[in-house]
């Protein structure tokens, strides 16, 4: 979601912005603009030349002018929160004289009243957005430098952002500021690079400076100076970028999801390395930030995240309830801070985000935070909003993720659960046998993963049924619910038909009424104690004629029914739910092929959901 990429150096700034932009747009975007600075000769200001364009980055490039020389730029990818996509709402938002130009990422809270303050001061805003505030309240300073007109509008405004800031007066420096929404420096020779997103560095510098909430910075071609809201200098030192370029590329597959599809058993292997302990059948993580009499204290654990991450966080409740017999719950984080949540001493709160830059997520921790919980995160991105914020956590090791359907790095969520609940559970009653059997299990789903990916072919067949329909169930009971909201969520976002996710249980208590041949039903089916109930469940489905796909085991015997069946490998029962998972995005996957959609963008989706 959004996105933000600037130049300063010796070079023609455009194709730099140009290629950031575009390897930005993979967390959705709805429009896209650069500002670039050219100098003028004779003692002349620079002038600023910039262009907007709603839809695709390309049709940004499309639409520059054929010299755009500047060495000094600006860009952005929009999400909208404040108007419309229309190319007066697109960033960069300029003053109105053109000196200064700004591009934001996040939400400016108090933006109604600056607004009206500007209007009423005579200032013709131009826009529907929040941000164009900031570049007139910027060019309005009276201050002589461009860091303390920064620095003072700053002081006037609520909410979180990323900011980029260019001055006419000021063409050797762009200033920068992080509140809430990330902002990376990339250090060159003799050029620096500013984005919002790793990805857009990664073929440039491999050396950055991760800005920290509340910290700002003035970068010129050759050098940088961090400083936080007093102007105090902060003394920051270059670290090494985590993300390789080839993480990024495509690798000759058609879609960034079926690479990271694919990438799950390798990506399995990553999070469980150096993590399995069999001398005490447990696992080891030193990350947590808890010693065990810490982690023996808690009565509770609470499990928080949004969309998909929440219900692998269902998975991982189950997980740590049978394993460590606490209960446990996950909740959605993005309702969490509205109910007054009573945050308790003794209990653990886990929070889940890919992204680590989840807004919702971001806010739950800092509730939490402030009433003093204890709060660990399962995060993919290393050094991330969240990961900085929490008091420990899980690093999920799923490398980069582009699509915006989650896979690989939903599976090691599961995987990480796994971990915690083994290493919870041996920290209460579970058995060194039962702690061994679960260890063994973790260590043999790589492989599993694999052997599902055979199956592909069958999968792909009956993903093209399901593509005709208007409307399927998934329905799942106990630790195959999870799996079934999973399965239909991914259905929903990438194939745009219409699924929902019901406990098998419920379905005789209402969505019955709706089951006819035109509503396919996939339906989990484990191998065990249950699996006679789902039979049952199953059968109701197939007397009033719905066509049915069971997602089961081998030991499961369906013939009888004469449904369709994906057979997964059998895990450990507290383990089944990862691998059920798989053929659901596989269903998924192919049905939006057979569709023709755009499986890497989903219309109004964005990979990381960095506003409220
Ligand atoms: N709130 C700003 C707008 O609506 C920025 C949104 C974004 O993060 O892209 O323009």
């Amino acid at each position: 979601m959004c996105g933000i990429v600037g130049y300063i150096g010796s070079q023609p700034a455009a194709p730099f912005l140009i290629e950031g932009l575009s390897r930005l747009e993979y967390r959705g975007y709805d429009s896209a603009g650069i500002a670039v600075l050219t100098p003028q000769k004779n003692g002349q200001p620079a002038k600023t030349t910039a262009v907007r364009a709603v839809g695709r980055v390309r049709l940004l490039e499309e639409a520059l002018p054929q010299r755009m020389s500047g060495t000094v730029g600006i860009g952005h990818t929009r999400w909208a929160t404040h108007g419309p996509a229309a190319e007066r709402n697109a960033h960069p938002h300029r003053s109105e004289d053109g000196r200064i130009s700004v591009v934001h990422n996040g939400i400016i809270d108090n933006a109604a009243s600056l607004r009206a303050q500007l209007a009423a001061a005579g200032v013709e805003l131009s826009s529907d957005t929040d941000t164009e505030a900031l570049a007139h309240l910027i060019a309005r300073s009276p201050a002589e430098t461009l860091e303390e007109a920064v620095l003072s509008t700053l002081e006037k405004v609520t909410g979180t952002y990323a900011l980029a800031v260019m001055d006419e007066r000021h063409p050797d420096r762009i200033v920068v500021a992080r509140s809430g929404s990330p902002l990376i420096l990339g250090i060159g020779e003799k050029q620096m690079f500013i984005a919002s997103d790793a990805a857009a560095l990664v073929r440039h510098t491999d050396q950055v400076v991760h800005l920290d909430d509340g910290e700002l910075a003035t970068v010129t071609a050759g050098s940088f100076r961090t400083f936080d809201r007093h102007a105090n200098t902060t003394d920051r030192v270059p670290v090494e970028l985590a993300v390789a370029a080839e993480d990024l590329e495509l690798s000759g597959h058609e879609h960034y999801m079926s690479k990271e599809m694919r990438e799950q058993p390798d990506a399995a292997e990553m999070v469980l390395r150096g993590r399995l302990d069999e001398r005490f059948a447990t696992s080891r993580l030193d990350g947590l930030g808890l010693d065990a009499r810490e982690l023996r204290s808690f009565r509770r654990v609470k499990i928080l995240g949004c969309g998909s991450a929440y219900y692998v966080g269902q998975m991982g409740a189950q997980l740590i309830e049978d394993l460590a017999r606490l209960p446990a719950d996950a909740e959605a984080a993005s309702e969490f801070r509205y109910r007054q949540p009573i945050i308790e001493p003794d209990t653990l709160y886990v929070v889940v985000s890919q992204s680590g830059e989840t807004a919702d997520t971001a806010f739950a921790v800092s509730e939490i935070r402030r009433k003093g919980g204890r709060v660990i995160g399962l995060i993919n991105v290393v050094g991330s909003t969240i990961a900085r914020e929490v008091d420990g956590g899980i690093y999920l090791h799923a490398g980069p993720e582009i699509s915006v359907a989650s896979t690989k790095a939903l599976t090691n969520m599961g995987l990480a659960f796994g971990l915690l609940a083994l290493h919870l559970g041996r920290l209460h009653d579970l058995s060194y046998a039962d702690g061994m059997r679960i260890l063994k299990g973790l260590e043999r789903i790589p492989g599993q993963i694999r052997e599902i990916f055979a199956s592909e072919p069958h999968i792909e067949q009956l993903a093209l049924q399901l593509s005709t329909a208007q409307s399927v169930f998934y329905i799942g009971r106990v630790r195959g619910f999870p799996v079934a909201r999973e399965g239909a969520q991914k259905l929903k976002e990438i194939s745009y038909i219409h699924a929902e996710a019901y406990q098998t249980s419920e379905l005789k208590h209402g969505p019955l009424a709706l089951i006819t041949e035109r509503m396919p039903t996939v339906a989990i089916i484990p191998d065990d104690d249950l699996t006679s109930r789902n039979i049952a469940a199953a059968e109701q489905v197939l007397a009033r004629k719905g066509p049915l796909v069971a997602i089961t085991h081998p030991g499961v015997d369906l013939a009888p029914l004469g449904v369709e069946s994906i057979v997964v490998p059998k895990s450990e029962p507290e383990l089944d739910p990862i691998l059920l998972t798989i053929p659901t995005q596989l269903l998924a996957y192919h049905a939006a092929v057979a569709l023709g959609h755009d499986i890497d963008k989903p219309r109004n989706l964005a990979k990381s959901v960095t506003v409220e």
